[in-house]
């Protein structure tokens, strides 16, 4: 059974740095892909404690209204010391009233970090839950996790987020300093996406 007709994806997100990795990761598959922004959905309330539950709630919301295969993402950084906090809270800890400020969130989890009196290195993960819904109300999830530390100061103008404080076990270099090619090879999304297109594969003939 073929679940994406004419190869169309709907990516449930008004997240531009997220829905650039996204095009970037599935570039070389023959996608006709499409945001929830460019299709003016509203963004539904995230209000579970869960990443399943808050990507659930964005795929649902997105496949109901458009009737399309729809795949939501919800991320977030876990901080060992910090009790795995800020995790589903992520992008809250860098709301201002005027939008998002990643350095005033970044500065958050430092700060937390220090208050913690622990000592480092600061054990961290970046995880990625995917959730795709289609309109004949099939559901698949697809996770991803990368290992590193959390470093201060932040590093790097690339990426998104909290990318600046975020050094992966293995390498040198934090997400911020990585370029799309080198951060999309091995982040959290990339391990997630890569069970995505494996699924997408033997479900699109
Ligand atoms: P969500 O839109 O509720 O899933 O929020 C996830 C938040 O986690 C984003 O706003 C970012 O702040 C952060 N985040 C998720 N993935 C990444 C990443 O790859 N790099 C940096 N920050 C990320």
């Amino acid at each position: 059974m073929n679940l994406f007709p004419n190869n169309t994806l709907l990516i449930a997100t008004h997240n531009s740095g997220k829905l650039d990795e996204f095009k970037y990761i599935l570039k070389n598959l023959n996608l006709k892909i499409f945001s929830a922004k460019d299709l003016n959905l509203d963004e539904p309330i995230e209000n579970k404690d869960t990443f399943l539950g808050n990507a659930r709630i964005k795929s649902r919301n997105a496949c109901m209204k458009c009737k399309l295969p729809s795949l939501a993402d919800d991320s977030g950084l876990s901080v060992d010391v910090l009790g795995n906090k800020p995790g589903v809270y992520t992008a809250d800890w860098a709301e201002t009233k005027n939008g998002r400020d990643y350095k005033k969130g970044m500065r958050r989890v430092w700060d937390e970090i220090i208050l913690s009196k622990k000592r480092g290195p600061y054990k961290a993960s970046f995880i990625c839950t995917l959730v795709i819904n289609f309109p004949n109300s099939k559901e698949e999830i697809f996770k991803g996790k990368v290992n590193g530390s959390i470093i201060w100061p932040m590093r790097g103008k690339y990426g998104q987020g909290y990318d600046p404080i975020f050094l992966p076990d293995g390498h040198k270099k934090t997400f911020g300093e990585m370029d799309d090619n080198e951060k999309n090879n091995i982040s959290h999304r990339k391990i997630a996406l890569r069970k995505f297109i494996k699924f997408y594969k033997k479900s699109h003939k």
